[in-house]
Parts: C-alpha cells; sequence; structure tokens
C-alpha cells in the first residue's frame, strides 16, 4: 500500500514538471510584463504599475482610481488616456492633444 502511495504522489509532480519545462526554455524575455504609466485621479501622482484593465487600482490607496497615462516627448509632458467610452480605441492610439502625434508609454516620470 504504502509504495502505490508514493507512486500517486510522485505521478502528478513528474507531469508538471515536464508540462513546465519547456516553457522555461523558450526564453523569458518574450512574456516579461513591462510596466506602464497611469495618473490616480485622487492624488493626481503618477504611479508605474503592470498592464491591466481601467480604472487601476492605485496600489497606495487600494482603489480604482488609476487612469492611463502617455508621454509626449515634444511637449515633455505625459497626458491621461481618455476612459473608452471617450476614447474608443488602443490606448496606444490616443495622440498628443497638441501635436496630434503619437505618444510613447514611457518615459520621465514628474516628481
Ligand atoms: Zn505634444
Amino acid at each position: 500500500m504504502s509504495h502505490l502511495k508514493s507512486v500517486a504522489v510522485m505521478l502528478p509532480l513528474f507531469t508538471l514538471t515536464m508540462l513546465f519545462a519547456p516553457g522555461c526554455s523558450d526564453g523569458p524575455r518574450t512574456d516579461e510584463q513591462v510596466d506602464v504609466v497611469y495618473r490616480c485621479s485622487e492624488t493626481g501622482e503618477y504611479v508605474s504599475a503592470p498592464p491591466q484593465p481601467v480604472p487601476a487600482v492605485n496600489p497606495d490607496t487600494g482603489r480604482a482610481t488609476l487612469q492611463r497615462a502617455l508621454y509626449c516627448s515634444r511637449c515633455q509632458h505625459w497626458y491621461v488616456v481618455p476612459p473608452p467610452n471617450v476614447h474608443n480605441g488602443p490606448v496606444a492610439g490616443y495622440l498628443c492633444p497638441k501635436h496630434k502625434l503619437a505618444m510613447q508609454e514611457q518615459g520621465p516620470l514628474p516628481e
């Protein structure tokens, strides 16, 4: 009985190892998540966090007050992307209100 029991424990572990082993060698760089920038509508602060649906949860307050922000390198300014019911489309498609140019997700965060 005890031998059977140990096989029952070992088998799922072995199967799991086989399932995950090929995924590990595929180069972890491809699915590495890059943080994006949000502006908190409550505190007015800019926060860097993993991509998630808006309004995202502010880790400092625990409340869903974060809106996506994009950086215009010409203005050297962050612009808050309007909510989906106002800006209909991907966040990256939101253009600088001044220059009508595509903005970037990364940039120097305001102090
Ligand atoms: Zn601009």
